[in-house]
């Protein structure tokens, strides 16, 4: 009986098994004519100076909302596009499609808003990268400096060194790039001091906790400590609390974002909320 109990479970278990691989490729094939058909789109989220309140960056996050189907959150299709390669073309068109979203963004207290980029580690170690950077501003007419890429910890599982090249030919370009995530991912703080970046994102998981988690705090202060020895900037991400957009002021981080702020906006909501904060600010 035992054996026979054990056998139909295994059964079952195959056949889930079986759908799930189904569904992945179902979703990928979906995921691929969504490419295709560049019916996919962006929100974009304010970064803010903590001090003054003023949008320096929005951040581009890719959208899939299927025809007639929910949105598809970029947790479960970002996975898929890079393990099956697909994020390159993705990845291609988010850069394409954020440049051309940015320059039509007002100055904000005199000056531009920059816009950033997630980039994944196959993107990163494509030979043809930097090239299509630079054709995405090019064809936008968005001047480099006003273009942000953020790449993760995961970056130093590839390799290295092409990693460190590619980010060091961006920045000539005039591209800088943020470390994402700051503290979820493999690196040894040694490392960071060898990457081209210009400042951490402190991961939303931290910023979580930092109101009444001594080790989340701790952490926290910790990697606004670190950056500032290596003369990097620092955005904290998911600030949903006035109490840690506090904490944060007191332990100097320089800028934030999160729902405290605004969520991911589609790029005309994006730009009547711009227009609505300078009007009050300048009320
Ligand atoms: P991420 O780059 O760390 O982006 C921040 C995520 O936190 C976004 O989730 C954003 O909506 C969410 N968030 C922002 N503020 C708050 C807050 O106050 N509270 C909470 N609970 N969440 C907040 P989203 O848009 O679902 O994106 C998830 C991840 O998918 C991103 O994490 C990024 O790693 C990846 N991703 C999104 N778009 C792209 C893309 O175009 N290319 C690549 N390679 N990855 C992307
Ligand atoms: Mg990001
Ligand atoms: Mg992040
Ligand atoms: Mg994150």
């Amino acid at each position: 009986r035992a054996a026979r109990q054990t056998g139909s479970r295994r059964v079952l278990f195959d056949a889930t098994l079986e759908a799930e691989a189904r569904d992945r490729r179902d979703l990928e094939r979906r995921l691929r004519d969504a490419i295709d058909a560049e019916t996919l789109h962006l929100a974009f989220q304010p970064v803010v100076e903590l001090e003054s309140g003023r949008v320096v960056d929005a951040e581009a996050l890719a959208r899939w909302t299927p025809p007639g189907g929910d949105p598809i959150p970029p947790n479960v299709f970002i996975p898929i596009a890079e393990d099956t390669g697909l994020i390159l073309r993705l990845g291609r068109w988010v850069l394409q499609a954020a440049c051309r979203h940015a320059v039509t963004w007002p100055d904000a207290g005199g000056l531009p808003i920059g816009v950033s980029v997630n980039v994944s580690p196959m993107q990163l170690q494509d030979a043809g990268f930097v090239d299509d950077v630079r054709a995405a501003l090019g064809a936008a007419g968005l001047p480099a400096s006003r273009l942000r890429i953020e790449v993760t910890e995961s970056i130093l599982l590839d390799d290295l060194e092409t990693a460190i090249a590619r980010l060091a030919e961006l920045r000539e370009l005039g591209v800088t790039a943020m470390l994402d995530d700051f503290g979820t991912g493999y690196s040894s703080l040694s490392w960071v001091q060898r990457l081209p970046v210009t400042s951490l994102k402190v991961d939303r998981s931290f910023v979580a906790g930092l109101a009444d988690g001594a080790v989340d705090h701790a952490i926290v202060t910790a990697t606004i400590g670190l950056a500032r020895a290596l003369h990097l900037g620092t955005v904290a991400e998911g600030v949903e609390t006035e109490r840690q957009r506090e904490i944060l002021r007191q332990l100097g981080c320089g800028r934030m974002q999160g729902f405290l702020i605004a969520e991911p906006m589609p790029g005309d909501l994006f730009l009547t909320w711009l227009e609505g904060r300078s009007r009050r600010r300048s009320a």
